[in-house]
């Protein structure tokens, strides 16, 4: 597994250096769902101390189970009923795309007297399927957030339609960036100079960061394939 981890750092760098970016810009999550406490013990020993949940359940056992300080966000699908749990648990939220659970969420980090960043879930195919605010109804969310004190809102994250070949992502890679862009030139950018952007997966990662991204969520090129449950 250091041989994964270390295959997908140095394309990360490659790919920000091919496109004149820092590679130290672009961070990398390693996405755990699935993937048992011992490979995440065994990724934290070569330095990977930023993993990515998607089940709530699954990622309370094993946020309890780890005893070594790393950091978690949360890219699970995200109700109103889960914001406690989220709130807890969680150092980041990347899929926040409604005003009911934004509400919900900063009603409980109030409670607890957190401050949570949070990236705004677009979803930028227009996918039936697919979590995510409308492109176009962005900007009125982002808006919202950031009258909230407890949110602190760093970006915009999107997953786009699944295609073979990476380069088909690329479109839509690069329309999340505008938007981004859209909304730091009319100042919706929270405390941060610059929006982040949380885009590329294990398939797209290199063309994602090629497009932009600060934050790439891979899981399956570090870790293997998942088992499905
Ligand atoms: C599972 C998942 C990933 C990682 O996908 P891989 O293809 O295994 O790299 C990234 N982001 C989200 C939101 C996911 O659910």
């Amino acid at each position: 597994m250091k041989d994964n981890f270390d295959h997908v750092r140095k394309k990360i760098t490659i790919a920000a250096l091919k496109v004149g970016r820092d590679p130290g810009e672009v961070t990398l999550v390693a996405v755990s769902k699935r993937v048992s406490v011992a490979k995440i013990e065994n990724a934290i020993s070569t330095g990977q101390l930023l993993f990515g949940e998607n089940y709530l359940q699954e990622a309370e056992e094993k946020i309890r189970d780890i005893a070594t300080d790393v950091q978690w966000h949360f890219i699970g699908h995200f109700q109103s009923n889960k914001a406690k749990q989220v709130a807890e648990l969680f150092d980041a939220v990347e899929t926040l795309d409604r005003f009911k659970v934004a509400q919900a969420l900063e009603k409980k980090l109030a409670q607890i007297n957190k401050i949570m960043p949070v990236y705004i879930q677009v979803n930028i195919g227009r996918e039936e399927q697919k979590g995510g605010v409308r492109p176009e109804e962005a900007e009125a969310l982002v808006r919202k957030v950031l009258e909230f004190p407890h949110l602190d809102f760093m970006g915009l994250m999107a997953m786009p339609p699944y295609f073979q070949d990476p380069e088909k992502s690329r479109p839509y890679f690069r329309k999340l960036r505008l938007l981004a862009e859209d909304l730091a030139k009319k100042g919706l950018k929270g405390k941060s100079d610059k929006l982040g952007l949380s885009m590329g997966m294990s398939g797209d990662y290199e063309v994602a960061i090629e497009e932009g991204s600060t934050l790439v969520r891979v899981g399956t090129a570090l870790f293997g394939e998942r088992e499905e449950g």
